[in-house]
Protein backbone atom coordinates (compact mmCIF):
# COMPACT_ATOMS: atom_id res chain seq x y z
CA UNK A 1 0.00 0.00 0.00
CA UNK A 2 1.30 3.38 -0.82
CA UNK A 3 2.33 5.41 2.45
CA UNK A 4 0.31 8.88 2.41
CA UNK A 5 2.65 12.05 2.30
CA UNK A 6 2.02 14.39 5.00
CA UNK A 7 2.01 17.74 4.43
CA UNK A 8 2.00 20.69 6.78
CA UNK A 9 1.64 24.43 6.27
CA UNK A 10 2.12 27.28 8.32
CA UNK A 11 -0.11 30.13 7.64
CA UNK A 12 -3.66 30.43 6.38
CA UNK A 13 -3.87 33.94 4.60
CA UNK A 14 -2.29 33.60 0.92
CA UNK A 15 0.51 31.82 0.49
CA UNK A 16 -0.15 29.01 2.75
CA UNK A 17 -3.68 28.10 1.13
CA UNK A 18 -2.31 28.44 -2.37
CA UNK A 19 0.88 26.31 -1.55
CA UNK A 20 -2.16 23.08 -0.09
CA UNK A 21 -4.26 24.08 -3.28
CA UNK A 22 -1.14 23.28 -5.28
CA UNK A 23 0.15 20.30 -3.11
CA UNK A 24 -3.07 18.68 -3.49
CA UNK A 25 -3.20 18.66 -7.32
CA UNK A 26 0.12 17.34 -7.04
CA UNK A 27 -0.59 15.05 -4.86
CA UNK A 28 -4.03 14.16 -4.63
CA UNK A 29 -3.53 11.56 -1.53
CA UNK A 30 -1.32 13.61 0.49
CA UNK A 31 -2.64 14.61 3.98
CA UNK A 32 -2.63 18.35 4.01
CA UNK A 33 -3.36 20.34 7.05
CA UNK A 34 -3.03 24.19 7.06
CA UNK A 35 -1.84 25.95 10.89
CA UNK A 36 -3.35 29.42 11.33
CA UNK A 37 -3.47 31.18 14.89
CA UNK A 38 -5.88 33.42 13.39
CA UNK A 39 -9.63 32.76 14.13
CA UNK A 40 -10.18 32.88 9.74
CA UNK A 41 -8.17 31.56 6.66
CA UNK A 42 -7.74 33.49 3.25
CA UNK A 43 -8.46 36.90 3.62
CA UNK A 44 -8.71 39.33 0.88
CA UNK A 45 -5.80 41.61 1.91
CA UNK A 46 -5.83 43.59 -1.28
CA UNK A 47 -9.62 44.79 -0.29
CA UNK A 48 -8.59 46.20 3.28
CA UNK A 49 -8.27 50.12 1.81
CA UNK A 50 -11.40 49.82 -0.17
CA UNK A 51 -13.34 48.30 2.51
CA UNK A 52 -12.43 51.37 4.61
CA UNK A 53 -13.03 53.40 1.57
CA UNK A 54 -16.21 52.00 1.72
CA UNK A 55 -16.14 50.73 -1.92
CA UNK A 56 -16.65 47.02 -0.35
CA UNK A 57 -19.71 47.10 1.42
CA UNK A 58 -18.89 44.21 4.04
CA UNK A 59 -16.09 42.56 5.49
CA UNK A 60 -17.69 39.30 4.44
CA UNK A 61 -16.88 39.83 1.09
CA UNK A 62 -12.84 39.66 1.61
CA UNK A 63 -13.38 36.70 3.19
CA UNK A 64 -12.32 34.73 0.08
CA UNK A 65 -12.61 30.94 1.65
CA UNK A 66 -13.27 28.71 4.86
CA UNK A 67 -11.76 26.20 6.47
CA UNK A 68 -14.88 24.28 5.43
CA UNK A 69 -14.72 25.00 1.69
CA UNK A 70 -10.77 23.69 1.96
CA UNK A 71 -12.42 20.57 3.57
CA UNK A 72 -15.02 19.38 1.62
CA UNK A 73 -13.27 20.95 -2.36
CA UNK A 74 -10.10 19.72 -1.71
CA UNK A 75 -9.92 17.65 1.44
CA UNK A 76 -7.55 19.84 3.17
CA UNK A 77 -7.70 20.19 6.94
CA UNK A 78 -7.75 23.61 7.80
CA UNK A 79 -6.77 24.61 12.64
CA UNK A 80 -7.79 27.84 13.14
CA UNK A 81 -6.81 29.26 16.40
CA UNK A 82 -3.72 27.04 16.45
CA UNK A 83 0.06 28.50 16.72
CA UNK A 84 2.95 26.36 15.53
CA UNK A 85 5.55 26.80 18.31
CA UNK A 86 8.72 24.61 17.43
CA UNK A 87 9.78 22.56 14.81
CA UNK A 88 11.57 19.47 15.59
CA UNK A 89 13.41 18.61 12.74
CA UNK A 90 15.25 15.24 13.92
CA UNK A 91 11.36 13.88 14.54
CA UNK A 92 10.11 15.91 11.58
CA UNK A 93 6.96 17.24 13.90
CA UNK A 94 5.49 20.17 13.94
CA UNK A 95 5.18 21.68 17.41
CA UNK A 96 1.22 23.56 17.84
CA UNK A 97 -0.51 25.48 20.78
CA UNK A 98 -4.11 26.26 20.72
CA UNK A 99 -4.94 29.12 21.30
CA UNK A 100 -7.45 29.62 23.55
CA UNK A 101 -7.29 26.04 25.85
CA UNK A 102 -3.24 26.14 25.80
CA UNK A 103 -3.59 22.45 24.89
CA UNK A 104 -0.13 21.97 23.08
CA UNK A 105 0.05 18.48 20.36
CA UNK A 106 2.49 17.51 17.65
CA UNK A 107 2.05 17.17 14.13
CA UNK A 108 4.40 14.95 11.83
CA UNK A 109 5.43 16.02 8.54
CA UNK A 110 7.00 14.57 5.65
CA UNK A 111 7.29 17.78 4.13
CA UNK A 112 6.61 21.17 6.25
CA UNK A 113 5.87 24.75 3.84
CA UNK A 114 6.04 27.94 6.41
CA UNK A 115 4.15 30.99 4.84
CA UNK A 116 3.98 32.67 7.94
CA UNK A 117 3.96 36.33 6.75
CA UNK A 118 5.07 39.55 7.84
CA UNK A 119 4.03 41.99 10.63
CA UNK A 120 3.79 46.00 10.20
CA UNK A 121 6.31 47.82 11.50
CA UNK A 122 5.96 49.86 14.74
CA UNK A 123 9.42 51.16 16.34
CA UNK A 124 9.18 50.57 20.16
CA UNK A 125 10.46 53.97 20.56
CA UNK A 126 7.42 55.98 19.05
CA UNK A 127 5.57 57.71 22.14
CA UNK A 128 2.08 57.12 21.40
CA UNK A 129 1.85 54.32 19.33
CA UNK A 130 -0.48 52.86 22.19
CA UNK A 131 -3.01 55.82 22.12
CA UNK A 132 -6.49 55.45 21.21
CA UNK A 133 -6.94 56.09 17.76
CA UNK A 134 -3.45 54.75 16.17
CA UNK A 135 -4.11 51.90 13.88
CA UNK A 136 -2.09 49.33 11.52
CA UNK A 137 -3.55 47.64 8.78
CA UNK A 138 -3.20 43.88 8.10
CA UNK A 139 -6.22 42.02 8.43
CA UNK A 140 -9.71 42.48 8.66
CA UNK A 141 -9.97 43.11 12.24
CA UNK A 142 -7.71 45.82 11.99
CA UNK A 143 -9.91 47.27 8.95
CA UNK A 144 -13.33 46.61 11.22
CA UNK A 145 -11.74 48.51 13.66
CA UNK A 146 -10.44 51.57 11.70
CA UNK A 147 -14.58 51.29 9.76
CA UNK A 148 -16.09 51.34 13.29
CA UNK A 149 -13.84 54.56 14.65
CA UNK A 150 -14.87 56.13 11.56
CA UNK A 151 -18.85 55.16 12.52
CA UNK A 152 -18.99 57.12 15.80
CA UNK A 153 -18.61 60.48 13.35
CA UNK A 154 -16.44 62.27 15.52
CA UNK A 155 -13.35 61.10 13.49
CA UNK A 156 -12.74 64.30 10.93
CA UNK A 157 -8.80 64.28 10.16
CA UNK A 158 -6.54 61.40 9.34
CA UNK A 159 -3.02 61.20 9.45
CA UNK A 160 -1.26 58.57 7.28
CA UNK A 161 2.51 57.65 8.30
CA UNK A 162 4.47 56.01 5.35
CA UNK A 163 3.80 56.80 1.74
CA UNK A 164 4.34 53.52 0.53
CA UNK A 165 1.74 51.43 -1.51
CA UNK A 166 -0.19 51.04 1.68
CA UNK A 167 -0.30 54.11 2.80
CA UNK A 168 -1.28 55.89 -0.37
CA UNK A 169 -4.26 53.60 -0.93
CA UNK A 170 -5.38 53.94 2.73
CA UNK A 171 -4.85 57.51 2.04
CA UNK A 172 -7.08 57.54 -0.59
CA UNK A 173 -9.59 55.57 1.06
CA UNK A 174 -10.16 58.20 4.37
CA UNK A 175 -10.06 61.03 1.68
CA UNK A 176 -13.11 59.08 -0.07
CA UNK A 177 -14.96 58.85 3.36
CA UNK A 178 -14.74 62.63 3.26
CA UNK A 179 -12.00 62.99 5.87
CA UNK A 180 -9.39 65.84 6.10
CA UNK A 181 -5.90 63.40 5.17
CA UNK A 182 -2.09 64.05 5.79
CA UNK A 183 -0.04 61.89 4.45
CA UNK A 184 3.90 61.72 6.28
CA UNK A 185 6.79 60.71 4.82
CA UNK A 186 10.41 60.65 5.83
CA UNK A 187 11.83 60.21 2.51
CA UNK A 188 11.50 62.99 0.40
CA UNK A 189 9.10 61.84 -2.17
CA UNK A 190 6.00 59.66 -3.03
CA UNK A 191 6.18 55.96 -3.01
CA UNK A 192 10.26 55.77 -2.77
CA UNK A 193 11.35 52.39 -2.90
CA UNK A 194 9.29 52.08 -6.24
CA UNK A 195 9.86 54.98 -8.18
CA UNK A 196 12.69 57.08 -9.31
CA UNK A 197 12.04 61.32 -8.47
CA UNK A 198 10.33 61.94 -11.69
CA UNK A 199 8.04 59.34 -11.51
CA UNK A 200 6.97 59.90 -7.35
CA UNK A 201 6.00 63.85 -8.83
CA UNK A 202 2.86 62.59 -10.99
CA UNK A 203 1.94 59.86 -7.39
CA UNK A 204 2.26 63.54 -5.88
CA UNK A 205 0.45 66.21 -8.11
CA UNK A 206 -2.17 63.06 -7.91
CA UNK A 207 -2.09 63.04 -4.09
CA UNK A 208 -2.62 66.91 -4.01
CA UNK A 209 -5.68 67.16 -6.21
CA UNK A 210 -7.25 64.49 -4.72
CA UNK A 211 -6.82 67.37 -1.38
CA UNK A 212 -4.48 64.94 0.54
CA UNK A 213 -1.98 67.20 2.52
CA UNK A 214 1.58 65.88 2.07
CA UNK A 215 4.13 66.13 4.32
CA UNK A 216 7.46 64.90 2.48
CA UNK A 217 10.87 64.78 4.12
CA UNK A 218 10.15 64.61 7.79
CA UNK A 219 10.04 61.57 10.42
CA UNK A 220 7.46 61.33 12.70
CA UNK A 221 8.61 62.46 16.20
CA UNK A 222 5.40 61.04 18.41
CA UNK A 223 2.00 60.51 18.31
CA UNK A 224 0.60 63.06 21.28
CA UNK A 225 -2.96 62.15 22.74
CA UNK A 226 -5.74 63.81 24.85
CA UNK A 227 -7.42 61.72 27.59
CA UNK A 228 -6.13 58.41 25.71
CA UNK A 229 -6.98 59.21 22.29
CA UNK A 230 -4.26 60.29 19.66
CA UNK A 231 -4.87 63.82 18.86
CA UNK A 232 -1.83 65.47 17.33
CA UNK A 233 1.11 63.99 14.61
CA UNK A 234 4.52 66.01 15.99
CA UNK A 235 6.78 65.31 12.87
CA UNK A 236 10.91 67.04 12.43
CA UNK A 237 8.73 70.31 10.67
CA UNK A 238 4.98 70.19 11.64
CA UNK A 239 2.10 69.47 14.52
CA UNK A 240 -0.77 67.79 12.54
CA UNK A 241 -4.12 67.31 13.99
CA UNK A 242 -5.72 63.66 14.22
CA UNK A 243 -8.46 61.86 15.35
CA UNK A 244 -7.14 58.73 13.31
CA UNK A 245 -3.38 57.66 12.91
CA UNK A 246 -2.62 54.67 10.37
CA UNK A 247 1.18 53.26 10.60
CA UNK A 248 2.09 52.18 6.94
CA UNK A 249 5.65 51.95 8.47
CA UNK A 250 6.19 48.60 6.14
CA UNK A 251 6.60 44.76 7.47
CA UNK A 252 8.85 42.70 8.64
CA UNK A 253 9.09 38.72 7.92
CA UNK A 254 7.58 36.49 10.68
CA UNK A 255 10.67 34.63 10.62
CA UNK A 256 10.97 33.46 14.54
CA UNK A 257 9.48 29.91 14.65
CA UNK A 258 12.48 29.29 11.55
CA UNK A 259 15.17 31.00 13.47
CA UNK A 260 14.31 28.94 16.71
CA UNK A 261 14.36 25.65 13.85
CA UNK A 262 18.37 27.05 13.28
CA UNK A 263 17.05 27.68 9.43
CA UNK A 264 19.27 30.36 7.58
CA UNK A 265 17.86 34.10 7.82
CA UNK A 266 19.08 36.26 4.93
CA UNK A 267 20.83 39.48 5.49
CA UNK A 268 16.98 41.15 4.91
CA UNK A 269 15.45 39.59 7.45
CA UNK A 270 13.44 36.94 5.26
CA UNK A 271 13.81 33.31 5.27
CA UNK A 272 16.51 32.35 2.81
CA UNK A 273 15.34 30.00 0.29
CA UNK A 274 16.21 28.55 -3.13
CA UNK A 275 14.83 28.14 -6.62
CA UNK A 276 12.73 25.81 -5.50
CA UNK A 277 11.40 27.99 -2.44
CA UNK A 278 13.23 25.28 -0.05
CA UNK A 279 14.95 26.49 3.08
CA UNK A 280 18.16 25.67 4.42
CA UNK A 281 16.61 22.37 5.37
CA UNK A 282 15.28 20.55 2.28
CA UNK A 283 11.83 19.20 3.67
CA UNK A 284 10.96 22.83 5.08
CA UNK A 285 10.00 25.07 2.17
CA UNK A 286 9.09 28.52 2.55
CA UNK A 287 7.11 31.54 1.08
CA UNK A 288 5.19 35.08 0.51
CA UNK A 289 6.12 37.91 3.26
CA UNK A 290 8.32 35.58 4.87
CA UNK A 291 10.75 35.15 2.52
CA UNK A 292 13.74 36.63 0.48
CA UNK A 293 13.25 36.73 -3.02
CA UNK A 294 15.43 37.74 -5.81
CA UNK A 295 15.54 41.71 -7.57
CA UNK A 296 15.10 40.57 -11.20
CA UNK A 297 16.97 43.69 -12.57
CA UNK A 298 19.57 43.75 -9.62
CA UNK A 299 19.80 39.89 -9.09
CA UNK A 300 20.17 41.32 -5.08
CA UNK A 301 18.29 39.34 -2.76
CA UNK A 302 15.18 41.74 -1.64
CA UNK A 303 11.77 41.21 1.11
CA UNK A 304 8.79 41.36 -1.14
C1 LIG B 1 -3.73 46.66 3.13
C2 LIG B 1 -2.96 45.73 2.25
C3 LIG B 1 -3.10 45.82 0.87
C4 LIG B 1 -2.38 44.97 0.04
N1 LIG B 1 -2.54 45.08 -1.30
C5 LIG B 1 -1.86 44.25 -2.12
C6 LIG B 1 -2.03 44.31 -3.53
O1 LIG B 1 -2.82 45.11 -4.04
N2 LIG B 1 -1.32 43.44 -4.29
C7 LIG B 1 -0.45 42.53 -3.75
O2 LIG B 1 0.18 41.75 -4.47
N3 LIG B 1 -0.28 42.45 -2.41
C8 LIG B 1 -0.95 43.28 -1.60
N4 LIG B 1 -0.77 43.20 -0.24
C9 LIG B 1 0.22 42.26 0.28
C10 LIG B 1 -0.35 40.87 0.43
O3 LIG B 1 -1.51 40.90 1.21
C11 LIG B 1 0.72 40.00 1.09
O4 LIG B 1 1.84 39.96 0.23
C12 LIG B 1 0.20 38.60 1.35
O5 LIG B 1 -0.88 38.62 2.25
C13 LIG B 1 1.31 37.75 1.94
O6 LIG B 1 0.79 36.49 2.16
P1 LIG B 1 1.48 35.49 3.17
O7 LIG B 1 0.63 34.27 3.15
O8 LIG B 1 2.91 35.38 2.87
O9 LIG B 1 1.41 36.20 4.59
P2 LIG B 1 0.20 36.75 5.45
O10 LIG B 1 -0.92 37.20 4.59
O11 LIG B 1 0.81 37.72 6.40
O12 LIG B 1 -0.30 35.48 6.26
C14 LIG B 1 0.50 34.83 7.19
C15 LIG B 1 -0.39 34.06 8.13
O13 LIG B 1 0.42 33.22 8.93
C16 LIG B 1 -0.12 33.19 10.23
N5 LIG B 1 0.96 32.80 11.15
C17 LIG B 1 2.13 33.43 11.36
N6 LIG B 1 2.88 32.77 12.25
C18 LIG B 1 2.16 31.68 12.62
C19 LIG B 1 2.40 30.61 13.53
N7 LIG B 1 3.54 30.52 14.22
N8 LIG B 1 1.44 29.66 13.67
C20 LIG B 1 0.28 29.74 12.96
N9 LIG B 1 0.00 30.75 12.10
C21 LIG B 1 0.93 31.69 11.92
C22 LIG B 1 -0.61 34.61 10.46
O14 LIG B 1 -1.60 34.64 11.47
C23 LIG B 1 -1.17 34.96 9.08
O15 LIG B 1 -2.54 34.68 8.99
C24 LIG B 1 -1.50 44.02 0.61
C25 LIG B 1 -1.37 43.91 2.00
C26 LIG B 1 -2.09 44.75 2.82
C27 LIG B 1 -1.95 44.62 4.31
Amino acid sequence: MEIERKIVIVGGMACGPKAAARARRCDPHARITIVEQGTTVSEGSCGLPYFIGGDVASDKALLIRTPRYFKEVSDIDVMTGSRATVIHRDSHELEVVNVTTGAVSRLPYDQLVLATGATPVVPGSLTGRDLKGVFTLTKIADATAIVTALGTGTVKKAVVVGAGLIGIESAEALKNRGLDVSLVEALPRALPALLDPDMSLHVEKELAAKGVNLFLEQRVLRLEGDEGSVRRVVTERATIEADIVLLALGYRPNVELAREAGLTIGATGGLSVNEYMQTSDPDIYAGGDCVENTHRVTGARILA
